[in-house]
């Protein structure tokens, strides 16, 4: 069929207002169900004696993922008209946060689901800051459950002005609030008669007007530099492509001490010279047209748009050490191919994700999130997270173990070198 651009989305919201039969749903009404699930499901639950429930179908893929019957044993996903929508597994908090901080799993949109009986809840606005906080901007609200408080659409719109309310004081408003009966189908896929008042988009729309982010080809050059290898006289530079592109012939500028090439030959394996240009996600080696030092950890960029060198940097991070971080903790920091010493200046906005309470004290406490200073020994070459995903993530360690992780999002840069 057509390719269609993919986006990847994580469905967030309180226990028990309808998640999973949301999913349900959704694969229903675009049809990604294998012949014949929802027909043996129902059968299934008629047999027990017990009413179906759209859940089921998420329980019934889950354990044939468990037990590595489906072939594609990763994600569900399902597609809208012209959106190849890719489920983001949302288990728990800690989780969550975690795999999305560290960049295991990163999402492009969110649903927040809310029940219309219970109306906005703590733990929905914890899920709204989390949202905030991992840098996701697209968010779409549902009302679930609306058949329960009879379609009303005075509940609907109370609802719908708390949950704008809240999200914009966050940076993130909801690019729309939709009413739905996940379990019944009204405004999943069609605008029923039930909910006749409404003229904005069913939740498939909103799905089908999501950006999906650019593609790391489209984004400027970032090789980090992994290893350099002399074969006879010549030192062929290894890396992999974290984002854009590079072909032979291109001018580059190795950072963070500015020295600027051109690329001479990129290299095949074994030692077949490539002539097409090589994308993000690719392994090269490339030589380049004079001797330079360059050393792992540089990163390799176009002239025009390389990443800033900075010795000071600002981190969102998510903490995992028992020991809590504090001001003035020494620290080593992770950057692609690059590692460097430097010390917690501050630390601001500690919170407990799960509590959504700011934390007294000025600490971060494992599990727990927070913005800090960071003051590197030497300058090393950063992009902020909004500028590039893949580069602008980095990991921290202390006492040569994993500690922490986090998006880079402010950089205070050094006055640049004449090249
Ligand atoms: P989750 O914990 O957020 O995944 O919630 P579930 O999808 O498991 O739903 C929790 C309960 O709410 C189940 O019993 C569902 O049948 C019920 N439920 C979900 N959506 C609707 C709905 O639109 N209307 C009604 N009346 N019940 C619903």
């Amino acid at each position: 069929g057509t390719t269609r651009p993919q986006v990847r989305i994580v469905i967030v919201g309180h226990v028990d207002h309808g998640k999973s039969t949301l999913v349900g749903r959704l694969l229903h009404e675009t049809g990604s169900l294998p012949d014949g699930k929802l027909e043996m499901l129902k059968a299934v639950s008629a047999r027990r004696g017990m009413p179906f429930e759209w859940s089921f179908l998420l329980d019934a893929l889950q354990t044939e993922r468990d037990q590595g019957i489906t072939i594609d044993t990763t994600q569900i996903r399902f597609r809208t008209r012209s959106r190849e929508v890719v489920l983001i597994d949302a288990p728990g908090h800690a989780e969550f946060l975690r795999n999305m901080i560290t960049g295991a799993s990163q999402a492009d949109g969110a649903v927040l689901i809310i029940d219309a009986l219970e109306g906005v809840r703590d733990q929905t606005r914890r899920h709204g800051y989390l949202l905030h906080l991992l840098g996701i901007k697209q968010v779409a609200v549902v009302v679930n459950k609306l058949d329960r408080v009879d379609f009303s659409e005075a509940r609907f719109n109370a609802i719908r002005d708390e949950i704008t309310a809240h999200l914009s004081e966050l940076g993130v408003p909801p690019s729309a609030v939709i009413p739905i009966s996940a379990r019944d189908g009204d405004g999943v896929a069609e605008r029923t008669a039930n909910i006749g008042w409404y003229n904005g988009p069913t939740v498939v729309d909103a799905l089908d007007t999501l950006t999906p982010a650019r593609p790391l080809d489209e984004l400027p050059l970032r090789l980090p530099v992994q290893a350099i290898y002399k074969f006879d006289d010549r030192r062929i530079i290894a890396g992999r492509i974290e984002s854009g592109h590079l072909k032979t012939g291109d001018e580059i500028v190795i950072t963070p001490a500015g020295k600027v090439a051109k690329i001479k030959s990129v290299e095949g394996w074994p030692q077949t010279p490539v002539t097409v240009a090589q994308g993000a996600g690719r392994s090269v080696g490339i030589t380049l047209d004079r001797e330079l030092f360059i050393e792992r950890g540089d990163v390799i960029a176009p002239i025009d748009s390389a990443p800033r060198d900075a010795r000071r940097l600002r981190a969102r991070i998510f903490w995992l050490h028992d020991q809590p971080l504090q001001p003035g903790a020494a620290i080593v920091i992770r950057l692609g191919t690059r590692e460097a010493r430097g010390s917690v200046l501050a630390i601001d906005k500690a919170v407990d994700p799960g509590e959504l309470s700011s934390v007294a004290g000025r600490s971060i406490a494992r599990n727990h999130v927070g913005e800090i200073d960071i003051l590197l020994s030497h300058a090393i070459a950063v992009d902020r997270h909004a500028d590039n995903p893949r580069t602008g993530r980095l990991v921290i360690e202390v006492n040569g173990r994993l500690a922490g992780g986090g998006l880079v999002i402010d950089i205070t840069p050094e006055p640049r070198a004449s090249a």
